[in-house]
């Protein structure tokens, strides 16, 4: 693949990236061959929304990634207002209204060795690209495609690691049967989440499902704004409890959550038709509902 290939759209002026401290043309932004996150995916990440030049669950993001570093005892790259303040340049200097934000802390370079080092020395990288509003509203108009895979990945899936390899074949295969996305399922036979978002179904009584949280997966900052956003409303009964894949096949509707989608309605499970096929009426409303709070708690 060539360089420029990987750009989704040209960012007039040309897109710029953060590596620790300096803003760079983003094809000149590199890290050092040794450095912990490309040796052993010793590193973690968030990816933030970014409409009409607003953060979307800020908050919620930059807590989840203190989580994460928490989890690994790695420290803040910076304080959180300092990152505040570089994601705020980062959307400033890329010149982008609506975007994807991306931010990698890795342990930082160090000659190899499994071991983790004692010294602290981290890599903070901020990516931004274009985020194309217009093919999300189409997928949430027409409702997506899922199949189904078994969740090979690790047992801490709660912690938000760039070690995504066993996600990235999934969504793969997702791709290759022309669907969407990947529901990956534990051996039990109860789904997990998806490759990159998080599981809902609605049961016939109307009754909204996602599985609690654990370190099987991952605690999705979308899906605790729509758990927000129903509970300021009075709206629909939520059940936080595992569901199988033949549950969901037989739910009235089902939906999934990320940063990058928003809530998007789910219309065939491997294949089988959900509900109507169409994007049921609950989805549509939970959207609405997420959107709107979503909205209310942005920040420029
Ligand atoms: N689950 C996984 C495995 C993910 O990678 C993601 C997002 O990247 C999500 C769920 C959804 O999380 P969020 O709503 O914070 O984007």
């Amino acid at each position: 693949m060539s360089r420029s290939s990987i750009h989704a759209r040209p960012v007039p002026g040309g897109r710029i990236a953060y590596v620790n401290g300096r803003y760079l043309p983003h094809r000149e932004a590199c890290v050092h061959v040794e450095d912990r996150g490309l040796q052993f995916a010793d590193s973690i990440y968030e990816v933030c929304a970014v409409i009409d030049r607003r953060l979307m669950d800020e908050e919620g993001h930059l807590d989840r990634l203190e989580r994460s570093l928490a989890a690994l005892a790695m420290p803040m790259p910076m304080a959180r207002s300092a990152l505040k303040v570089v994601m705020r340049e980062m959307i400033a200097r890329n010149r982008l209204k609506d975007g994807l934000l991306y931010l990698q802390v890795t342990r930082g370079a160090f000659r190899r060795d499994h071991a983790i080092p004692a010294a602290k020395r981290s890599t903070l990288i901020a990516t931004m690209r274009s985020f194309n509003l217009a093919a999300v509203a189409k997928r949430r108009a027409e409702g997506i495609s899922v199949v189904t895979a078994s969740d090979i990945r690790w047992g801490r899936c709660d912690i938000k690691t760039t070690g995504l390899l066993a996600n990235a074949l999934a969504k793969t295969e997702a791709r290759k049967k022309g669907a969407f996305e990947s529901w990956l399922v534990d051996r039990d036979g109860f789904v997990t989440e998806g490759a990159s978002t998080n599981a809902w179904i609605v049961t016939g009584e109307g009754v909204l499902v996602t599985r609690s949280l654990s370190p099987n997966i991952l605690a999705g900052v979308t899906r605790l704004g729509v758990l927000s956003a129903l509970a300021a409303h009075g709206a629909n009964a939520v059940e936080e409890r595992v569901f199988t894949v033949e549950e969901a096949k037989s739910a009235r509707e089902a939906f999934i959550t990320s940063a990058s989608g928003g809530v998007l309605p789910v219309t065939t499970i491997d294949g089988r038709t959900v509900g109507d096929g169409k994007p049921g009426p609950t989805t549509l409303r939970v959207h609405t509902l997420y959107s709107e709070f979503a909205q209310a708690t942005a920040k420029a």
